[in-house]
C-alpha cells in the first residue's frame, strides 16, 4: 500500500469493530482502524502503523463531527482499558451492539433472516458496576490506587469512575488514608516488595451491603484492627472486611487464600427475588439490574411448566437455575469453581429450594456422564465464558435431545460459532435478543433460542 506512517489521510467512518474502534476506507481500499472515532465523523486521521491490508491512525482534525458524538465527562476515556463508547449516544451505542451481533449471527453462523430482537437497554447508562479491582502503586502522594492503563501495567491514578457507585470513592479514600497514616506501601512488581496490590469492592445494591477485600503481598496489613475502626467509622454500608493473600509474581488479582478480618466474609444480595450469597472469590454478574432483566428472557425462552428437568450448565453460584427452580420439577446445575458450587447450594438452602443439586465439573465431562446415566434433560441453559462451549459439550447436548436449550453468551462472536454447530446437529435458532449490561464498553451480552426440530 502506499500508506505510511505519519502520513495525514481524510477518512470517513463508516462502522466500528467489535473492540469499539471506528472503521472507514481509503479511496484506494485500505481499512483504517481510528479509535475514539463515531460513524458518520469525516475526519483528518494521522497514520500511525501500517500491515499489509490495513492501518491504525487517530484522530487529527475532526472536519465533521457525527452526529451521534457527545460530550465526553471523563478525564481517563481511553487511558484506561474500561470504557470505548463515552464519546456517543447511548442510542448510538446500543445501535453498534446491534450491528454487531447481528453481523457476528449472520457472518459466523450463517444466520440470514434470523429475528433478533433490540437490544434490552441498561436504565443506569453510568454507575451501574456492583464490582471493582482496582491496583494499587506508590507515588509521591503516597499509595495510589486507579486502572492498570490500555494492554500496560502503568496505572493511571483515579478518583472517580463513572462505571462504577460513588460509594466506591469514599472506600478507596479510606483506605489510601489509612496505607499513608500507618506508612504501609503498595506492592512493586519489579522489587515485589510492599503490601497492598489491590483493592476489591463488592456492593450487594439490593440489601446495601458492602464487602471490602485487600489482596497483600503476605499474610496481612499491619494495624488491621484500626483499619476496619476507620472504614466502620467511613463507611456505613460496610458489612465485611476479607484479606485476600497473593504471593505470587503473576497477573492473576486474587491469590488462594482469604481471612476475614471483619463480619462474616460474605454479603448477600437479593435477585429476581432470590437471595445470593457472594464471597470474594464466586462469580456474580456485575449489573445486577440487567441480570435481572437477562434472566427473564432466558426464563421466558426456557417456557417452563413445571414438569421439567432443568439443566443448567456454567451456573456459577447457581443464579440463573435457582431463579426459575420453583417452576421446573428438578435442576441440575454444573459448574467447575468449586467455591461457587458451594456458594449454590447454600444459595438453593436458604431460599428453600429442594429441587436442585448441583455438580462440581467440567460442564462437557459432566453433561456426558449426566447423558450416561440417562438424564434427559427437558431445557438445557448454557452460559459459558468468553471462549463459548466445545464442540463435545454440543454433541453430548445434541444427544440428550433436550426440547429447548438458552444459550447465554457474552461473546457475540463464539456464540455464532457454536450456534451454527446446533443448527447443523438438529435444532433451529428460533430468535435471539442482545442485553447491554455493560454500557460504554465494547461488550454485549446476547440469549438465544434453539427449538429441536
Ligand atoms: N451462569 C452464571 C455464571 C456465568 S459465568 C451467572 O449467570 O451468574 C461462567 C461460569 O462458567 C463461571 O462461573 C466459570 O467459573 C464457569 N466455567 C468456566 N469454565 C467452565 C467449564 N469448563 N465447566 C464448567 N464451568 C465453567
Amino acid at each position: 500500500m502506499d500508506l505510511k506512517k505519519n502520513d495525514i489521510i481524510r477518512l470517513r467512518i463508516t462502522s466500528m469493530t467489535a473492540q469499539g474502534s471506528g472503521v472507514g476506507k481509503t479511496e484506494d481500499g485500505v481499512v483504517v482502524f481510528v479509535p475514539m472515532s463515531a460513524i458518520g465523523d469525516d475526519l483528518e486521521v494521522r497514520i500511525l502503523k501500517t500491515k499489509k491490508t490495513y492501518a491504525y491512525g487517530k484522530i487529527e482534525t475532526i472536519v465533521s463531527p457525527s452526529e451521534n458524538r457527545i460530550e465526553v465527562d471523563c478525564p481517563v476515556f481511553r487511558k484506561c482499558g474500561g470504557c470505548v463508547y463515552r464519546h456517543i449516544s447511548y442510542e448510538a451505542e446500543l445501535e453498534i451492539k446491534y450491528s454487531r451481533v447481528r453481523d457476528a449471527l449472520e457472518r459466523i453462523g450463517g444466520f440470514e433472516n434470523l429475528k433478533i430482537n433490540p437490544v434490552a437497554g441498561n436504565d443506569r447508562v453510568d454507575r451501574y458496576r456492583n464490582k471493582a479491582q482496582l491496583p494499587a502503586r506508590n507515588s509521591e502522594n503516597g499509595v495510589e490506587l486507579g486502572f492498570f492503563a490500555n494492554h500496560s501495567h502503568r496505572i493511571i491514578p483515579l478518583d472517580d469512575c463513572m462505571l462504577q457507585p460513588e460509594l466506591f470513592n469514599r472506600v478507596n479514600a479510606t483506605v489510601k488514608r489509612f496505607m499513608d497514616e500507618t506508612a504501609q506501601s503498595a506492592y512493586d512488581e519489579g522489587s515485589k516488595r510492599g503490601k497492598l496490590r489491590h483493592i476489591y469492592i463488592r456492593y450487594a445494591e439490593q440489601t446495601g451491603e458492602l464487602m471490602v477485600c485487600l489482596v497483600v503481598n503476605g499474610n496481612g496489613l499491619k494495624q488491621e484492627d484500626l483499619l476496619v475502626k476507620t472504614l466502620r467509622e467511613e463507611i456505613p454500608e460496610l458489612k465485611t472486611v476479607v484479606i485476600n493473600s497473593n504471593r505470587e509474581d503473576t497477573n492473576v488479582i486474587l491469590g488462594g487464600r482469604n481471612r476475614t478480618a471483619y463480619g462474616s466474609g460474605h454479603i448477600t444480595d437479593v435477585l429476581r427475588g432470590k437471595s445470593f450469597k457472594l464471597s470474594p472469590m464466586s462469580f456474580y454478574q456485575v449489573n445486577r439490574n440487567q441480570a435481572e432483566k437477562l434472566y427473564e428472557i432466558a426464563e421466558n425462552y426456557a417456557n417452563l411448566t413445571g414438569n421439567e428437568t432443568l439443566l443448567d450448565l456454567y451456573c456459577g453460584t447457581g443464579t440463573i437455575g435457582l431463579s426459575m427452580a420453583e417452576k421446573c420439577k428438578s435442576l441440575v446445575g454444573v459448574e467447575i469453581i468449586a467455591d461457587a458450587v458451594r456458594d449454590a447450594e447454600e444459595n438453593a438452602k436458604a431460599n428453600g429450594i429442594t429441587n436442585a443439586r448441583f455438580i462440581c465439573s467440567d460442564a462437557a465431562y459432566a453433561a456426558e456422564e449426566l447423558r450416561k446415566e440417562g438424564t434427559k434433560p427437558d431445557v438445557v441453559i448454557i452460559d459459558p465464558p468468553r471462549k463459548g462451549c466445545d464442540a463435545e459439550l454440543i454433541g453430548t447436548i445434541v444427544k440428550m435431545a433436550p426440547k429447548r436449550a438458552v444459550y447465554v453468551s457474552c461473546d457475540p462472536e463464539t456464540l455464532a460459532r457454536d450456534l451454527k454447530l446446533f443448527s447443523e446437529k438438529g435444532y433451529e435458532v428460533r430468535e435471539a435478543t442482545p442485553v447491554d449490561m455493560f454500557s460504554r464498553t465494547a461488550h454485549v451480552e446476547t440469549v438465544a433460542l434453539l427449538i429441536r426440530k
